[in-house]
């Protein structure tokens, strides 16, 4: 099964794809994971990917390749965060020999999405999401921590990148005959829910 899941930040993509991942086995291809990883690299190229996340600015396209490239081939997989632009989705198109089952768009309104960024904390160490006032992790116990590029300043760069530069794809999928959508403006088990029902209805869940 190889599923892309599109929509703005904090839409919950990072949660339905370990939702999925863990349901079917997928691997979960996280590119911001990717990139944070990288950026924390004391090198040239770690420095430059800093550069532009923390500016809520999409990283070059030939740099996210160079990392990512290897780990498209041969898998059943979630994407989450990729493609974020058209170059990056004919891209995707090229690298796929037997091409995407199912492109999934999570909506949610700009309002919301503000809302959920400006209260969002991480666990550093299982990845949980909590959006709740909350200073350690339920599962694990350790410290939350509020994620460099969830600052109001960057939130708001990072909703008009989006709309700039990633909405577009919805047309793009849509034409390709791939594309659903899904209400985001539930909870997590729920949204997980309506997506395993839209995985049945379309005979690959
Ligand atoms: P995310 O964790 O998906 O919200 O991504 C955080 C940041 O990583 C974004 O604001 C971008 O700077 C960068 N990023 C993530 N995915 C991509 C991508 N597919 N192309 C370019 N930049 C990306």
């Amino acid at each position: 099964m190889r599923l892309v899941l599109l929509g703005p930040p904090a839409a919950g993509k990072g949660t339905q794809a370990e939702k999925l991942k863990k349901k079917f086995g997928l691997v979960h291809i996280a590119t911001g994971d990717i990139l944070r990883k990288a950026a924390e690299e004391k090198n040239p190229l770690g420095e430059k990917v800093r550069n532009f996340m923390e500016k809520g600015e999409l990283v070059p396209d030939p740099l996210l390749f160079t990392l990512l490239e290897n780990k498209l081939r041969g898998r059943d997989f979630v994407l989450d965060g990729f493609p974020r632009n058209l170059t990056q989705a004919e891209k995707l198109d090229r690298l796929l020999e037997d091409g995407i089952d199912l492109v999934i768009n999570i909506k949610v309104d700009e309002k919301t999405v503000f809302e959920r960024i400006s209260r969002r904390l991480i666990c550093p160490i299982c990845g949980k999401i909590y959006r709740e006032k909350k200073q350690k992790c339920d599962i694990c116990g350790t410290k939350l921590f509020r994620r460099d590029d969830d600052n109001p300043e960057t939130i708001l760069k990072r909703i008009e990148v989006y709309k700039k530069y990633t909405y577009p794809l919805i047309s793009y999928y849509e034409k390709k005959g791939i594309l659903r959508h899904i209400q985001g403006n539930k909870s997590p088990e729920q949204i997980f829910q309506d997506i395993l029902l839209l995985l049945k209805e379309e005979g690959i869940g």
